[in-house]
């Protein structure tokens, strides 16, 4: 008889998920079978849930892809793991390890690279396929629900930050205080950086200033660009930009001070996904506008380490599975502080 797993599926974009009995998965080669323990629910999930970005989501799709759990069963071929090791998956399942782009060890924009709760089944059930290769590794004894969060908002804003460039004594910009956002400020404490944040909500603020922001700019009083670049006497050395708004983005530019970088995470899509900058400010002040995408396995193994020793904590509330469309609502109304964090296992 077949095993069965619960799942929450989505079958057509902007409809509910649907939690249903699914048959556990087997793994291929090269592949392990994860018993997840918690997976953290992202904005991108949402985007994937509401048919925000082209090319939409491989449906039927088991969205999640801030998975923490055990390995389960393994494919022929796979080596170096055993049953009941601890491993995270993150949103990059597999890339092609071939193209121009990994060669150049930029394997986060493989072309050929398959994501995690998008074009992959994720974590938003009981078991779930992951490629062994791209699985970070976590000691055996460790809050996988806590650390849940660093696979996506953890990596992708260790990375971002990185690629600032911004050093040691100087200011960093976070715009956006989401799930991303609240852990990229202690990211940026923890690197050495001095950190200004920016959102549109008090609460969201106050937590940022908790874990360590020395400026904190409410967005819908005044002209928060003015704010920053007053508050840090002349403006940001780098920014990190995580708010789902296209307006945070065109603010960004104007916040940096003249040869900063920004860093875009956020991804918005559909309508929002335009923005207008000034030509003459990015050319005359030496700007730098840089994208950034999740993170290398290099940068999952750096950001996981930094949150073992206790340097990163995410401010989790956790959920069942169940109730994954209250919290994904919840989302969308911009009510959640920190991360919501299914508890599966
Ligand atoms: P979230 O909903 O937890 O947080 C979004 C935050 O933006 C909220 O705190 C909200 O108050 C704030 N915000 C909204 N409008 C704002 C404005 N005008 N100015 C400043 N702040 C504003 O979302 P999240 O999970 O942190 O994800 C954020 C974005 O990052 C999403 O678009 C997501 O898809 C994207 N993302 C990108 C990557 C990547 O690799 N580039 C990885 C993960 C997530
Ligand atoms: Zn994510
Ligand atoms: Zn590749």
């Amino acid at each position: 008889m077949t095993k069965m797993m619960k799942a929450a599926i989505l079958r057509e974009v902007r409809t509910k998920l649907a939690i249903e009995d699914l048959p556990i998965p087997e793994p291929g080669p090269g592949e392990i079978l994860v018993m997840v323990t918690a997976c953290g629910v992202c904005h991108s999930d949402l985007h994937a849930v509401d048919g925000d970005w082209t090319p939409g989501p491989t449906l039927p799709l088991i969205p999640g892809h801030e998975v923490t759990g055990h390995v389960a069963a393994l494919g022929t071929g796979v080596t170096g793991f055993e049953i009941g090791d601890a491993v995270g998956v993150p949103w990059m399942w597999s890339a092609c390890g071939h193209c121009e782009s990994c060669l150049a060890g930029m394997e986060t924009i493989c072309k050929f690279g398959e994501a995690t709760g998008y074009s992959k089944a994720g974590g938003y059930a009981e078991y779930m396929l992951a490629r062994a290769d791209f699985v970070g590794r976590l000691p055996k004894s460790t809050d996988l629900i806590g650390l849940a969060p660093i696979l996506c908002a953890g990596v992708t804003t260790y990375r971002g930050i990185k690629r600032t460039q911004a050093r040691p004594g100087q200011w960093l910009a976070v715009i956006g205080i989401g799930g991303l956002g609240h852990i990229a400020v202690q990211y940026a404490k923890a690197m050495g950086l001095r950190v200004a944040a920016v959102d549109i909500d008090p609460k969201k603020l106050a937590l940022a200033q908790k874990l360590g922001a020395e400026i904190a700019i409410d967005a819908r009083e005044g002209n928060p660009v003015s704010a920053v670049r007053k508050a840090l006497g002349g403006g940001a050395h780098g920014a990190v930009v995580a708010a789902v708004a296209t307006k945070a983005f065109e603010q960004s530019i104007g916040m940096l001070r003249p040869g900063g970088t920004v860093v875009f995470l956020g991804l918005p899509g559909g309508k929002a996904d335009e923005l207008r900058a000034s030509i003459a400010a990015i050319s005359g002040r030496e700007l730098s506008i840089r994208g950034s995408s999740v993170g290398t396995r290099l940068d999952l193994d750096e950001a996981v380490a930094f949150a073992l020793r206790g340097a990163v904590a995410a401010e989790t509330a956790t959920a069942p599975l169940g109730e994954a469309n209250q919290v994904l609502d919840r989302m969308r109304q911009g009510e959640i502080v920190g991360r919501v964090v299914l508890k599966i296992g």
